[in-house]
């Protein structure tokens, strides 16, 4: 008996102690299964409801060596033509064999907005993908893909990158936004990732209360608050497809996986941000009618310095739009429609260092 129980314990020892496997393991994700060292690329099918069913086109790439897991998202905004092009180029150029852990591209997360060049909203349900997350399982088209991503794409991942464009009748200059605060996970690995995009503007988003992170949700804040480390991009403006703002959106992700320890290299070399910013505040519009900017585009603000003026539908100024502060216009409607409450631009609050 007293030999059984040392060989008991002796065969547990050697489980305990056996290392983990080095060889990962099949990557499943909404019901598929992608071997190691391989890509896949499928459809999530998005269930019938009373608003039609629909997909979303998925490649993932499952390294040969175990790893985190990278989500990036791309065409939450389907007329946000630069993010959809680089996750294209992004399933061509990222090796599996090379890849230690899993990227996973959302190619198009909102095709019928792609399909219907469609700025803003799932022409669907015309409902905006990036204010209804959660989602909901039961709900209209657009809040069934945001259940879907976020339960199947954001659960799985380890670090969320939720790629937009500027949209249509948008001016926009480049920047990444960087989830911080009390709320939000792991701020200095986001911000080594947003820098390695060399967009000129870093944004530091502090997450200080659950309304923030709750009120219209983002697909980034879903991130933030599923507890990922989050960081939102933006580059491009007007349903743009350039070259130049495609390529950045691919270096960045690239330098984001030297940086997540995904790949080895090569660091392709960016220049530092010009600017940071602690937040953003709004101008927004009080009337609807026809948007004439002052000046259109990205530009430094004084507080009370005039944006933009609203007329009405016989052509008389209704509304002048001043700036609520000293700041820089990262990003705003270049009209000229114009309804109540839409944020004309927005501005974000210079800081020296985060
Ligand atoms: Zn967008």
């Amino acid at each position: 008996m007293k030999t059984f129980r040392l060989l008991l314990a002796a065969l547990l020892f050697a489980m305990l102690a056996t290392p983990v496997s080095a060889e990962p393991l099949p990557f499943t994700i909404a019901n598929e299964s992608i071997t190691p060292g391989s890509r896949k690329d499928f459809r999530i099918p998005v269930p019938e409801g009373s608003d039609g069913s629909t997909f979303i086109p998925v490649t993932v790439i499952h390294g040969a060596k175990p790893g985190p897991v990278l989500a990036v998202v791309a065409g939450v905004h389907g007329f946000e033509f630069a993010s959809i092009l680089a996750a294209e180029r992004l399933a061509e150029r990222v090796d599996p064999a090379a890849l230690s852990g899993t990227l996973v591209l959302v190619r198009i997360a909102n095709i019928n907005g792609f399909e219907g060049r469609s700025p803003n909203v799932n022409p669907v349900d015309r409902k905006n993908l990036n204010r209804v997350f959660p989602g909901n399982p039961h709900g209209t088209q657009t809040e069934r893909i945001a259940d879907l991503i976020a339960r199947e794409v954001v659960a799985c991942s380890d670090f969320l990158m939720d790629v937009h464009s500027g949209d249509g009748a948008e001016f926009l200059d480049a920047f990444v936004g960087v989830y911080g605060g009390p709320l939000a996970t792991d701020f200095s690995l986001a911000l080594q990732v947003a820098r390695g995009f060399g967009f000129p503007n870093i944004v530091r988003y502090s997450m200080d209360t659950q309304e923030q992170i709750d009120r219209g949700r983002s697909l980034n804040r879903q991130g933030v608050a599923m507890g990922k480390p989050t960081i939102l991009v933006e580059i491009g403006q007007n349903g743009s497809r350039e070259e130049a703002h495609v390529a950045a959106i691919v270096t960045g992700v690239e330098n984001g996986l030297v940086a997540l320890g995904m790949v080895q290299g090569p660091i392709h070399d960016v220049p530092p941000p010009a600017r940071l910013f602690e937040g953003t505040a709004s101008a927004t519009a009080s009337s609807e009618g026809v948007f004439h900017p002052a000046k259109p585009g990205p530009r430094a603000l004084e507080k009370g310095e005039l944006i933009g003026t609203i007329r009405d539908y016989a052509g008389r100024e209704i509304e002048q739009i001043l700036s609520p502060i000293n700041g820089y216009a990262l990003y705003g409607i270049t009209g000229p429609p114009v309804e109540a409450g839409d944020a004309v631009v927005t501005i974000g609050v210079p800081v020296n260092a985060f």
